[in-house]
């Protein structure tokens, strides 16, 4: 099976994440700061917490920025169950502000209405979590100068988005948002097997998401209530987690990132071929943004959607590439309609967008390993299977 998505692991991978085996620390000791740095350089962001998932990143910057009960957190419904998560997890309400059909990604016209909506009702976000689906930043100009105009918190999720650009400048080097959410998983951009990371400009939210993420523990006598007991003492200060990446994932981390303008540039290659071929069947492609360099983590397509019983058609494409070998998959079952949040209240037709695209949702394989053979065969079996559809 050609895997939508797979990790690209080389013997110097290998070979550095054997050498901190060898060496005295296996959780996070030396080689998580140098990971940190490495996540600095690359975003161009002056602080980076690195973390044992993106989850976990979400829901610390989530805790750092004040998130709570009776306060609210807004997100995309085109994304893992886990941005959402984040917000309930801190004990906040989550609403969902549906999705630009063309870009994927959270409206921010649709951001605006719901707003002035909200100032009007007293129930404005405390935070909003803008989601670059596919790798390709949100309008991130917008929702910054409506963070001013409205007064919330913008954490993004970029766990598809390292290496991507936006505006000139990394994705990660938050110049229109408090924080930046990276994720490490192996089908993404670059991988620690599990993992996720934080970058920020703000000194005091990094010191406070170093301290969530190891029990809300601090060592520094400048940080304590009184002086130091001695050597040994530490003071728990707040009440944090065990969210540690350890320096074995660091290290491969380290070794990955140094690959990760490479990855990025096969994930082009390779997308701009699909472009091509798909240029004369009846697939709707998100838009990219020729000036803000996508990070690629998807290479999502979606059946016409005018035709009718779109849902019945993409099931009948999907168990087709599968049967020919091909490992599509399905980004995003819109978040609000799973059952915890239909439990809490959510019902179809609350974000019409995501769930119309969703209908006829398809991710093709997209990875640096991708051969051109495969594609090929990708390829081949898509225009097939449009054709037995009796649509092309
Ligand atoms: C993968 C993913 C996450 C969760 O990442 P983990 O590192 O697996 O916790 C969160 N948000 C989005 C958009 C993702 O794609």
């Amino acid at each position: 099976m050609i895997p939508y998505g797979r990790q690209s692991i080389s013997d110097k991978d290998v070979a550095a994440v054997v050498d901190v085996l060898r060496s005295d620390f296996l959780t996070q000791g030396p080689t998580v700061p140098r990971f940190e740095q490495a996540l600095r350089a690359a975003c161009k962001a002056p602080h980076a917490i690195a973390v044992n998932s993106a989850t976990s990143a979400l829901h610390i910057a989530c805790l750092a920025l004040g998130l709570g009960p009776g306060k609210r957190l807004w997100t995309s419904p085109n994304s893992f169950v886990a941005s959402a998560n984040a917000g309930r997890l801190c004990g906040a309400d989550v609403d969902f502000v549906d999705i630009n059909p063309d870009t994927l990604n959270m409206s921010t016209t649709q951001l605006s209405d719901r707003l002035e909506q909200a100032r009007r009702d007293d129930t404005l976000p405390h935070i909003v979590m803008p989601v670059h689906f596919g790798g390709q930043s949100c309008d991130m100009r917008s929702i910054h100068a409506l963070s001013d105009e409205y007064g919330f918190r913008v954490i993004e999720d970029a766990s598809h988005a390292i290496g991507a650009i936006y505006d000139g400048a990394p994705v990660g080097d938050c110049r229109y948002s408090d924080a930046c959410v990276f994720s490490f998983h192996p089908v993404k951009i670059i991988t620690t097997g599990e993992g996720g990371a934080v970058t920020t400009r703000d000194p005091a939210l990094a010191n406070r998401l170093g301290m969530l993420r190891s029990h809300g523990v601090i060592r520094d006598a400048g940080q304590m209530t009184h002086d130091s007991d001695g050597p040994w003492y530490y003071q728990q200060i707040d009440l944090g987690l065990n969210y540690r990446m350890t320096d074995l994932q660091a290290a491969l981390g380290a070794s990955q990132i140094a690959r990760l303008d490479r990855f990025v540039k096969q994930r082009h290659d390779l997308a701009a071929r699909y472009d091509e071929a798909f240029e004369q069947l009846p697939l709707r492609r998100q838009r990219r943004d020729a000036a803000n360099r996508s990070g690629l983590h998807l290479y999502p397509v979606q059946l016409d959607p005018a035709l009718p019983d779109r849902a019945a058609l993409r099931l009948r494409l999907f168990d087709m590439l599968r049967k020919d070998g091909i490992g599509v998959n399905v980004h995003y079952i819109p978040i609000h309609t799973q059952p915890y949040y239909r439990a809490l209240g959510f019902n179809d037709g609350h974000c019409p967008e995501a769930e119309s695209y969703y209908q006829g949702a398809l991710s093709l394989p997209l990875h640096p390993q991708l051969t051109r053979t495969e594609q090929s065969h990708v390829i081949l079996s898509l225009r097939n299977g449009l054709r037995t559809l009796g649509l092309s």
